[in-house]
């Protein structure tokens, strides 16, 4: 069969089926889509038998690589005893041990797990928790969330209000309701600004949501660790809640297990989702802290229940690789990995990539980059043609507009790092000439 052969027909049964998110149907099939079949380690393999090193990691949901035998083992181990069973109302073995295991390392107060399976479904039932934390303790008036600019918290309804929108979603603007909203933080004054609003708005505001040290599906914006904890010291001296959206910083993108650990936060409600299963099946969580927990408690059917929960919410199958997954990122010393590369990207970075005048800016926190491009006209579609460069020299990259994100496994190699940075530096000489 020729070359391409395989990918050709597989998109067009694809594009006669199959709807993609975040994407245009009328030209995806002439976009070059990646069909993939397989994968190994940090390569995906598609339908022709390329391969691609994953360095989006399956956007940013993929920690220690693909086909981990220990992950695959725990799962087909699960499946051997049951799948699926659900959490209203009753328990199941493998998820007590998940929450047990998890509640060892966040860093909140005596954790409680209500676990969903998608990281805008944790945001919404952390949004609802604390809307009824207040109502439950009889608190009036606190009813709105304060938000940052450029914030992206999940495409339900929800978590799309405290979004900062812009184009793409400008079409539900009359669906949402409406948030306090203070600068994101490509303002430097933005921590100063939402403590602000903080204290002059404490009565009304049920919770703050941050995105804490990275605003990543804005392009990788980065905050100070330290603006990041004044903020969470005025929502604790104004009793206003404070809610951190780990889904994309958790489990150590960032260089710590999760990002609030190096702002020095305990926040009273932590939104996990991602890397949770390192990439293997769907599965988030909302944590409360034992306070807001407590809040709750009541008699049976009574009006403190938090009357929520979804069908596949605590998936057996899903936990037993989360499990896995957590004793597997402390027996490799993967947050030491991280580290090790972090360094090494950064200075690749510093070196080979920043300095082109085709690129405006580098930001980075632990294995979270966004390179940001610098079009001289909007409509260039500088962002996509530097990915798909990327794409054709087997480096598989999505890019956020004109921000090329850089997001390897957590188990990435020095030499993958290099071949990261090589297939970088010839798609953005390659597309804006510099
Ligand atoms: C990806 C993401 C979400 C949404 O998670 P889904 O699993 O895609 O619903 C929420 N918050 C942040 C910060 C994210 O990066």
């Amino acid at each position: 069969m020729p070359r391409e052969a395989a990918a050709h027909e597989w998109i067009g049964r694809d594009a006669a089926v199959v709807w993609h998110g975040f994407t245009q149907m009328g030209t995806y099939a002439t976009n070059s889509p990646l069909v993939i079949d397989r994968a190994e380690g940090r390569e995906l393999i598609d339908v022709d038998g390329r391969r691609y090193l994953d360095a989006i990691s399956s956007l940013w949901v993929n920690t220690l690589g693909h086909r981990v035998p220990e992950l695959d083992a725990a799962l087909v181990a699960q499946v051997n005893k049951v799948a699926h069973s659900t959490m209203l109302g009753n328990g199941n073995t493998v998820v007590i041990e998940l929450a047990e295991a998890l509640a060892g390392v966040v860093p909140v107060d005596a954790p409680h797990f209500l676990f969903a399976a998608d990281g805008a479904v944790a945001v919404e039932q952390a949004l609802k928790i604390a809307f009824q934390y207040w109502v439950n303790r009889g608190v009036e008036g606190r009813t709105q969330y304060l938000a940052l600019g450029d914030a992206y918290h999940g495409d339900t309804i929800g978590s799309l209000s405290l979004g900062d929108g812009g184009v793409f979603s400008a079409v539900f603007d009359p669906l949402c309701f409406p948030v306090v909203r203070t600068p994101g933080y490509a303002d430097p004054g933005w921590a100063a600004k939402a403590c602000a609003a903080v204290e002059g708005r404490a009565g009304e505001l049920a919770a703050v949501v941050i995105e804490p040290l990275v605003q990543g599906a804005s392009g990788m914006l980065c905050a100070e660790a330290a603006d990041v904890r004044a903020l969470g010291e005025t929502c604790r001296a104004h009793g206003v809640l404070l809610i951190c959206d780990e889904v994309a910083t958790g489990f150590g993108r960032t260089g710590t297990l999760f990002a609030s650990e190096q702002c020095g936060l305990r926040p009273d409600l932590l939104c996990l989702g991602k890397g949770i299963t390192g990439g293997y099946l769907a599965m988030s969580a909302t944590v409360t802290s034992g306070e807001v927990f407590d809040a709750f408690l009541g008699c049976d059917l009574g009006p403190q229940t938090f009357f929520h929960g979804h069908s596949y919410g605590g998936n057996a199958l899903a936990a037993a690789v989360a499990l896995e997954h957590l004793r597997l990122i402390e027996d490799w010393d993967v947050l030491a990995r991280v580290r090790a590369r972090t360094g090494q990207l950064s200075a690749l970075l510093e070196q080979r990539i920043a300095p082109l005048s085709g690129v405006a800016a580098v930001r980075q926190r632990g294995l979270m980059v966004g390179v940001e491009l610098a079009p001289p006209r909007p409509g260039l579609r500088w962002g996509r043609r530097v990915c798909a460069g990327a794409v054709a020299r087997g480096v598989l990259l999505r890019p956020l507009g004109d921000v090329v994100v850089v997001m390897p496994p957590l188990t990435t190699t020095e030499e993958e790092i290099v071949r990261i940075i090589d297939a970088l530096d010839a798609s953005v000489h390659e597309v804006t000439g510099s």
